[in-house]
């Protein structure tokens, strides 16, 4: 697969870079950021425009970048034929039908966009989707890097979902009258799930999901303590993409 690699010059770009060069079956033949344009990341000048994506024969694109860049990224991978692996998040439910609309077709190309590409988060949202009917109460903290811009995180939003999906009706009522500090309480998800952000130095991506019932809590707790944490779901699904028709909201078509 020849791979290009969007939002190059990130966090995650540059490791997505790194993943790619140090996998036999994947190729970096293309880099753009319009942060780092002119920048060599392993090896590859980073462009400043999409152009490249295509001058360079790429099958798949993988995008770690900011949500209001994506919106217009996707549908021209769409048009021009790539398959998109897509990390990015922030994106509401218009953003979703745009997206299903652009990679709708039966002869592909195809897209993946998951929330977290890290195994154990991938397994953290299966067994809280699991737990969810069997409990009265259930409530998420987040934790993450201090320089994350979207809150709740992608995976926070995405667990809340499944949860929701996954019983019949909502959560008991929360007792909550008076916040003394505004927010204290945390955000309202699907089925009254409420969900805390913490924004942390020294962190990089970490959840706990509790939920409870007389006597008794569950936790699960998922941490990726490492950019790299995500590189083997994203060389995965490069290199799998091609086989997954249409728009896939997760990495569990993957595994
Ligand atoms: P970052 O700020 O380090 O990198 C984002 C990069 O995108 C920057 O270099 C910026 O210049 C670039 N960019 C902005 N507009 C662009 C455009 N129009 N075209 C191309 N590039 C553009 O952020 P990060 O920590 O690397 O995170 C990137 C995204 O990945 C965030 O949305 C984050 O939530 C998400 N993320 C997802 C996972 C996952 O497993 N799905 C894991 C970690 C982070």
């Amino acid at each position: 697969m020849r791979v290009g690699v969007n939002g190059a010059a990130g966090r995650m770009g540059r490791t997505v870079c790194a993943a790619v060069v140090a996998d036999p079956d994947l190729e970096l033949v293309a880099a753009a950021d319009p942060g780092g344009a002119g920048e060599t990341v392993e090896g590859i000048e980073v462009a400043g425009e999409l152009h490249s994506f295509a001058d360079a024969g790429c099958d798949v694109v993988v995008d770690f970048t900011v949500a209001a860049a994506a919106r217009d990224t996707l549908p021209w991978l769409a048009l021009h034929g790539m398959h998109a692996v897509v990390g990015t998040t922030g994106f509401n439910d218009d953003d979703f039908a745009l997206f299903e609309s652009s990679f709708g077709g039966d002869d592909g190309p195809n897209a993946v966009i998951a929330a977290n590409f890290a195994i154990s988060a991938v397994l953290m949202m299966r067994f809280a989707e699991m737990a969810a009917p069997h409990f009265d109460t259930a409530e998420i903290i987040e934790l993450h890097h201090d320089r994350k811009i979207d809150a709740p995180s992608g995976t926070a939003v995405t667990t809340t979902e499944r949860i929701a999906a996954a019983r019949d009706g909502n959560f008991a009522v929360d007792p909550t009258e008076h916040e003394v500090y505004p927010g204290a309480r945390g955000g309202t998800g699907p089925a009254g799930v409420r969900v805390h952000s913490v924004r942390m130095r020294g962190m990089v991506a970490h959840q706990e999901v509790i939920f409870g019932a007389t006597g008794q809590t569950l936790t699960i707790r998922q941490d990726s303590y490492d950019r790299e944490s995500f590189m083997p779901g994203v060389v995965l699904a490069c290199k799998q993409i091609a086989a997954v028709p249409g728009l896939a909201r997760s990495l569990d078509p993957f595994l």
